[in-house]
């Protein structure tokens, strides 16, 4: 039976290279977006192109009810969850820390940090062995952010990613005995739109020079690792917050 893989923001950057790589690695793929129809469409598109099931899902992570209406939807489409890809996220605008604004602050935490948590409840209940699941592999989506604190940009983002840090290690000791390994990717400056929606499009190559391979990585440098990680090649690890940096933050 071909597994399945659901990555929340597949629609663009890492989510979609991940999306892509995972079908062309034998997974039939759901993706979820949030107002991107027609980047999300294309993403199926692909999948297709390579004969493998594909859906796409319109629901905001800052919503819990739209979160348990995409599960619903996944549990329709394909009546199976192999792997949870939990990558969905946002940057608000860049500031300094005394600047940033309340509404802000609770946007970023609602879909970067409480959206993630009750997805992750809801891959849980379909996944635990304790709950009649077959087991899987949850990858959260950390940054290396949550090391380095967003200092002077974003701190609010910083918070949130340092949550599902702890998120990803509370989960993987709770959870092992379930038959679900998780683990997390703390990817660096990646070529992807999110930059300029923090209101800096030239972001990566502003801070490049502080990384030590001196370039920005690519969404599917960030996919090989998340790949990796839902393998049977990594069925020992658990609990990994796995930098794909090119060496920036060690
Ligand atoms: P991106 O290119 O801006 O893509 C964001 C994806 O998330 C899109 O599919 C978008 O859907 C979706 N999304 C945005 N807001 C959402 C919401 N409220 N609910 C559901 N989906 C939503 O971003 P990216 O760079 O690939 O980032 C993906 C993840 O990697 C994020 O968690 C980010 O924090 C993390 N990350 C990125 C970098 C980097 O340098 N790029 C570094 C470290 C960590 P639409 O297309 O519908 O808008």
């Amino acid at each position: 039976m071909t597994k399945l893989m659901l990555i929340t923001g597949g629609s663009r950057g890492i989510g979609a290279a991940t999306a892509r790589l995972a079908a062309a690695r034998g997974y039939d793929v759901a993706i979820s977006y949030a107002v991107n129809q027609e980047a999300a469409d294309a993403v199926v598109a692909g999948i297709h192109a390579l004969g493998r099931k594909a859906l796409a899902i319109e629901a905001d992570m800052g919503k819990p009810e739209d979160i348990a209406r995409l599960f619903k939807a996944v549990d329709a489409g394909f009546g199976r969850l192999d792997a949870f890809f939990n990558n969905a996220g946002i940057v608000g605008k860049a500031a300094r820390f005394v600047d940033i604004p309340l509404a802000q602050l609770q946007r970023v935490l609602a879909v970067n940090t409480a959206g993630a948590f009750i997805a992750a409840q809801e891959a849980t209940r379909r996944m635990s062995t304790r709950l009649g699941g077959k087991g899987g592999v949850i990858v959260n989506m950390s940054s290396i952010a949550a090391k380095m604190g967003g200092a002077n940009e974003a701190t609010d983002y910083g918070l949130s990613k340092g949550g599902i840090d702890s998120l990803t290690i509370g989960l993987a000791k709770e959870l092992a005995g379930e038959g679900i390994r998780v683990n997390a990717v703390r990817p660096g400056l990646i070529h992807t739109e999110i930059h300029a929606s923090m209101g800096v499009p030239d972001r990566i190559e502003r801070f490049k020079t502080l990384v030590p391979m001196q370039r920005g990585g690519t969404p599917e440098e960030v996919a090989e690792a998340v790949l990796w990680l839902c393998s049977d090649q990594a069925s020992y690890c658990t609990g990994v917050l796995l930098e794909v940096t090119g060496g920036r933050g060690i």
